[in-house]
């Protein structure tokens, strides 16, 4: 898996090789925005970007989605209580 990141106004970094580009932009593919850093989605590293605020949103959403069906919350699906 290969991991791009994007700075805005500065370049981009590969698999740890730098790239200085002055005229490097930074948008995120997830929230359309133009930020200040980006990461690559993707397992070739190209193509989609994400954002710091969208990456953090999709992490927390795993910590939330496995509280929420944790084994010892409620009966597991398919289960019928009595
Ligand atoms: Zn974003």
């Amino acid at each position: 898996m290969s991991i791009e990141v994007h700075i805005a106004g500065r370049g981009r970094v590969r698999e740890g090789d730098e790239t200085v580009d002055t005229d490097q932009g930074a948008h995120c593919s997830l929230c359309g925005k133009d930020t200040d850093v980006v990461v690559s989605l993707t397992p070739d590293g190209t193509g989609s970007f994400g954002c710091r605020d969208c990456l953090r949103a999709r992490l927390e959403a795993t910590t939330v989605a496995a509280y929420l069906l944790q084994e010892s919350k409620g009966l597991p699906w398919g289960k019928i209580s009595g």
